[in-house]
């Protein structure tokens, strides 16, 4: 399988520009999330940039750091996380057992042995409890959250998240994408949100596809067409509104 660079893999401004992604209705209500925002923000081309969605087998990302889905226990199991070890071998495991497990709503970060990336960031997503819908979303925020810490602790500035919670662990992907993009919002445009270059939320199934095709646009509303020639427009230097004078 073909492996991929974080420079191969399109923003969302160039995902925009392809007309792949659409901005919302001005009339959108976001939905509620912990961090908000609570209604669609001000578009930012350096924002859209720096995020990205793409289909993918994550295993084939040659980024600085990939994020699986783990369990607790840290040794592996199905989905992502299996794919993850099978392609990282057998070291993998040997270095996760060491680890003593995670807490859910955290993360632990590993070497990434065979796989192209350089590190592993293992995150413990909730398994869903639709009664406990803010507490879910509580521990899938942290996930989200640490490893973006962790990230730039271990100076990996380009990041490719697994849809944390959406497989096994039956969190609705049209409430995680929410929650997932809210977070790495808050990230990027907090204090240490300059420490990371791309986040790519890398897609498997259809139904992630398309949470993130409607949601993306909630939380990185497409810069509008002209915005930008405008903005480099006012950096050129004033016509001259005066004849040249002879010296
Ligand atoms: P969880 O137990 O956290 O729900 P899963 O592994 O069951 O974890 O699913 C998490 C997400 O990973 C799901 O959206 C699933 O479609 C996706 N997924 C499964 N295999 C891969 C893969 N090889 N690359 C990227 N995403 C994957």
């Amino acid at each position: 399988m073909a492996i991929l660079k974080a420079a191969d893999i399109p923003s969302v401004s160039l995902l925009y520009k392809l007309h792949k992604l659409s901005a919302a209705p001005a009339d959108t209500k976001l939905v509620s999330t912990l961090l908000g925002p609570t209604q669609i923000p001000p578009p930012s081309k350096a924002l859209n940039d720096r995020v990205a969605v793409y289909r993918a087998d994550i295993t084939c990302l040659a980024v600085d750091a990939i994020v699986n889905a783990a369990n607790r226990f840290l040794l592996g199991g199905g989905g992502v996380d299996g794919a993850i070890h099978r392609a990282a071998g057998d070291k993998l495991y040997e270095e996760c057992r060491k680890l003593n497990g995670c807490d859910t709503g955290s993360a632990k970060i590993t070497d990434a042995y065979d796989l192209p990336c350089k590190r592993v960031i293992h995150a413990v997503g909730p398994i869903y409890d639709p009664f406990k819908h803010d507490e879910s979303e509580k521990l899938l925020v942290g996930c989200y959250t640490k490893s973006l810490e962790l990230a730039v602790e271990n100076q990996c500035r380009t990041i490719a998240f697994s849809a944390l919670s959406t497989g096994v662990y039956g969190y609705p992907s049209r409430e995680a994408a929410p929650a997932a993009l809210s977070a790495i919002r808050h990230f990027l445009t907090g204090k240490d949100g300059d420490k990371i270059d791309k986040v790519i939320l890398v897609t498997f199934e259809k139904k992630d596809v398309d949470a993130y095709t409607e949601f993306v646009p909630h939380y990185f509303p497409p810069v509008p067409e002209g915005e930008t020639s405008g903005a480099a427009a006012q950096e050129l230097p004033s016509a001259p509104t005066s004849d040249p004078v002879d010296v």
